[in-house]
């Protein structure tokens, strides 16, 4: 929200507002100075992370890391209204991979727009004569992930970091920035590179829908169903393949040498599936089998293990990232203070809301009073954050939510029936028939019309 958006929220409330001009020049004021802090925090976490390194008994400088970047339009929208990648400011984050928290540790934020409306495309970006925050030129991609995260880890490189592990999504190439680094400093640790399950998992999903030869043996009637049916035993099996893997892991306390030998999931899958229906059996001949073993291969297979053996995701730089976007609406671009909600989204992701905001405000020299109303206020506020994130992890949630998808299946298999069947088809006239059955099989048609001829 924008100064014009808390004023008419204040005059709608009947409550005097301040003017715009005046909460522009604050929030001008306070942009530098929420940043300054916000980078001098997470310059602290990475020295804890080097405590904590140092109290579990493993080398000081060795770090696992997540990354993952967003936009404030997305990269492939509005192709030909711009001649540029529609988005025109980017934030890459980088989160830590090696306590509970998963704090954010590097911000790297990149902007293309010049607040006072000048056009830099002819001057150096960092010498121009401009008060703006545009860091980026007009001309460069902003798409590119491994400059940014080439940015950011170079920072961890400085302070002495080496990255052993770096979780991206699949079409990343950050993991080379980190590579390059590696060398670049002489680091004794090889960077590896891991994929994050979630995507690896979505991925493989549209892998097995696309399959063509699967489709066709769907048990069921129309073309149109087993395209459907398809789609679900696709979510199906590719969430059992993840099932199967973190269930392995588990068998083996992680270890990943003994894995690839032990798996299995004790319990009959089908009667806890939420996406088929517990009747649901294919009947393969030995080709047919290969086909779907190629399929399940495209998650279980050695080289894929491989790339997912800590079973790591960017599940948080993603929920970071949708801080990011509340700070930073995608119906407004804040090309001034553009950085300043980032850090601040940052802060409010590193140590939850309440806490963050108390920080912010002694930072810029207005502090909330001990005890007072605000205070408690604030302090409630972290506290139902805490609760409700405590509430996530817990199992009943998750069964909850599992429970809530099963019935939505249900609830739309049983839709299409009820769309699908008609009365009165007999009274309707044969024309009419023949086009309702345009989607019901040959066979079934053939015997419905001799019937209606009989009678
Ligand atoms: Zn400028």
């Amino acid at each position: 929200m924008g100064s014009s958006g808390l004023r008419t929220i204040l005059l709608r409330g009947n409550i005097p507002a301040p003017s715009t001009k005046g909460m522009q020049n604050s929030a001008n004021k306070v942009n530098e100075k929420i940043e300054i802090q916000n980078v001098a925090d997470m310059a602290d976490i990475r020295t804890e992370l080097k405590t904590i390194n140092k109290m579990r008994g493993h080398p000081e400088s060795h770090i696992d890391v997540e990354g993952d970047g967003c936009y404030n339009n997305p990269l492939y929208s509005g192709i030909g209204k711009t001649p540029f990648q529609p988005a025109t400011q980017s934030c890459y984050v980088v989160v830590e991979n090696m306590t509970d928290k998963k704090l954010v540790i590097n911000l790297v934020t990149k902007n293309k727009l010049c607040s006072h409306g000048k056009d830099h495309s002819n001057e150096n970006i960092n010498k121009k004569n401009c008060k703006c925050t545009q860091n980026l030129q007009m001309v460069e991609s902003i798409g590119n992930e491994q400059r940014s995260a080439s940015e950011s880890l170079s920072k961890l490189y400085s302070e002495g970091f080496e990255v052993r592990h770096i979780t991206t999504d699949p079409d990343s190439s950050a993991y080379r920035a980190a590579e390059q680094l590696a060398s670049n400093y002489n680091s004794k640790v090889t960077p590896e590179h891991l994929i994050d399950t979630r995507h690896f998992s979505d991925n493989h999903r549209k892998q097995i829908k696309k399959n063509e030869i699967l489709t066709s043996l769907m048990p069921a009637r129309t073309k149109k169903q087993r395209e459907d049916l398809i789609g679900r035993f696709a979510l199906d099996l590719s969430q059992r393949c993840h099932a199967e893997y973190k269930s392995a892991l588990k068998h083996c306390d992680g270890n990943f040498q003994t894995l690839q030998k032990k798996a299995g999931i004790e319990d009959p899958w089908i009667n806890k599936s939420i996406y088929l229906p517990k009747t649901f059996k294919l009947n393969l001949t030995l080709k047919q089998q290969s086909e779907l073993r190629k399929c399940i291969n495209y998650r279980l297979g050695p080289k894929e293990l491989e790339r997912t053996k800590l079973g790591t995701n960017t599940q948080k730089s993603e929920c970071v990232n949708r801080i990011i976007r509340r700070s930073l609406p995608r119906s407004n671009t804040f090309s001034k203070n553009f950085q300043g909600r980032a850090n601040s989204a940052v802060s409010s992701a590193n140590h939850g809301p309440g806490e963050s905001v108390m920080a912010l405000c002694l930072s810029v020299g207005a502090p909330v009073t001990a005890g007072s109303k605000v205070h408690t206020h604030l302090q409630q506020e972290q506290k139902i954050y805490e609760n409700h994130k405590q509430y996530k992890k817990l199992p009943k949630y998750m069964k909850n939510r599992k429970q809530k998808a099963k019935i939505k299946f249900e609830l739309y298999s049983k839709n299409q029936e009820v769309n699908k069947y008609e009365k009165g088809m007999l009274l309707k006239s044969q024309k009419n028939i023949r086009q309702k059955m345009a989607d019901t099989t040959r066979g079934d048609h053939e015997a419905y019309t001799k019937k209606a001829k009989k009678s």
